[in-house]
């Protein structure tokens, strides 16, 4: 058997993989079995920040494994404390709760919001306004504050209390926080599963004003757009909000797998011993790995990816073949005359890696991506939307 017939016998089918094996890599290039080199314009889905085999997140993780690797929650590691005093740092907020992806994130800023609404204002608060199209993971209470209807199919019943506001129909937000007791608005400030969407500022104000008049917690969803992909450390600094809680994954750990749901003033102390946990979450070699990543999301590897995104923009737009380019920083998405699937394999077979978001093709390089594979990369997906 060789690797595709074992993979398919073996591995339940839950992704319509690329026919590519992954080797090796190094920096956005990625080895494929087939001894081609290719341009990675996903990053693992927005995961590698830094690229593959980055050097200085290798080194901290492999110090701390030189130490321990897991000592449980029990105990006190540095690592841990570490990049908890970063993230409330770099985000003037509070305290952190680290969990292992970015459905678990979610999950923590889910609970925290229905005791937070419990305490304060009685247990029936606990509706939480999502957005359609929005995507929060894979978890039943995740796919529950999913907007997307396709994702509920099969799985009823989901656990109750979410509630689907649409972006831009700000009466009909202000309606849901007036008819229904509720706790929390939670959100992407580009929607990314959803097509790579920008929310706005105008809607951006329409939440913060919605929540301020009826005392709703604001949770920013930063999964996939946060720790420097937006162009600033969180998406929502581009808005100008200031969320209660911000959750993150992706990007956060390096490769290795870390959530973190930050929690502002308002909901510092709303978590107790005993009233949340995880085995796994906050593992101080992931939290390692992390702090080395975080430490070089700085101003000038932000001002690095506003001009890799500018670049990539200022070529898409207009291109022949390419329209509804949209996104922020370097987490674009843009349409073509092919179904994204089969653009994407086109793509591949050029030696472009990208991945797709609905009809949309998504480019999520890494932050540090050299500018002349850049270059290559953008030349063959416009040749391959021209053809
Ligand atoms: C990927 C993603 C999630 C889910 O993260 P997992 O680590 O797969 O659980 C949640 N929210 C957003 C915005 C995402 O992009």
């Amino acid at each position: 058997m060789d690797i595709f017939e074992r993979d398919r016998r073996y591995v339940a089918h839950t992704y319509n993989r690329f026919p590519l094996e992954i080797v090796s890599g190094k920096g956005s290039l990625m080895r494929g079995g087939d001894g081609r080199d290719y341009i990675d314009m996903g990053s693992g889905i927005a995961v590698n920040i830094f690229g593959l085999g980055d050097e200085a997140w290798k080194t901290a993780v492999t110090r701390q494994l030189d130490k321990f690797q897991h000592c449980s929650n029990l105990y006190y590691a540095a690592p841990v404390a570490q990049l908890a005093q970063m993230l409330c740092e770099r985000t003037g907020m509070e305290r952190v709760f680290f969990a292992n992806s970015g459905a678990e994130a979610n999950e923590c800023a889910i609970k925290v919001a229905r005791k937070w609404a419990a305490e304060r204002k009685g247990a029936s608060y606990c509706n939480i306004i999502t957005l359609q199209r929005s995507f929060h993971g894979r978890t039943l209470a995740t796919l529950a504050a999913t907007g997307q209807e396709s994702f509920h199919k099969d799985y009823q019943p989901l656990p109750e209390g979410f509630l689907y506001a649409e972006v831009g129909d700000e009466a009909g937000l202000e309606a849901l926080a007036r008819e229904h007791p509720c706790a929390a608005i939670l959100f992407e400030c580009v929607q990314g599963e959803g097509g790579v969407m920008p929310i706005g500022q105008a809607w951006a104000d329409a939440m913060r004003k919605v929540a301020e008049k009826y005392d709703l917690l604001l949770l920013a969803d930063e999964v996939q757009l946060g720790n420097g992909r937006s162009g600033r450390l969180y998406g929502y600094m581009e808005y100008g909000l200031q969320p209660d809680v911000v959750t993150t994954a992706k990007g956060l750990g390096g490769g290795l797998p870390l959530g973190a749901a930050i929690l502002g003033k308002r909901v510092a102390d709303v978590l107790q011993p005993g009233s949340h946990g995880s085995t796994f979450g906050g593992n101080p070699t992931c939290c390692a790995g992390a702090v080395s990543i975080l430490s070089r999301v700085d101003e000038d590897l932000l001002r690095g990816v506003r001009e890799r995104s500018d670049y990539i923009v200022r070529e898409l737009r207009g291109a022949k073949g390419i329209k509804n380019v949209s996104g922020m920083g370097l987490m674009l998405g843009f349409e073509t005359e092919k179904p994204a699937r089969e653009f994407a394999e086109r793509a591949l077979a050029r030696g472009v890696l990208v991945t797709t978001a609905k009809q949309k093709i998504r480019l999520l390089p890494a932050l540090n991506i050299p500018m002349d594979l850049l270059e290559k990369a953008v030349q063959i997906l416009k040749d391959c939307a021209a053809e």
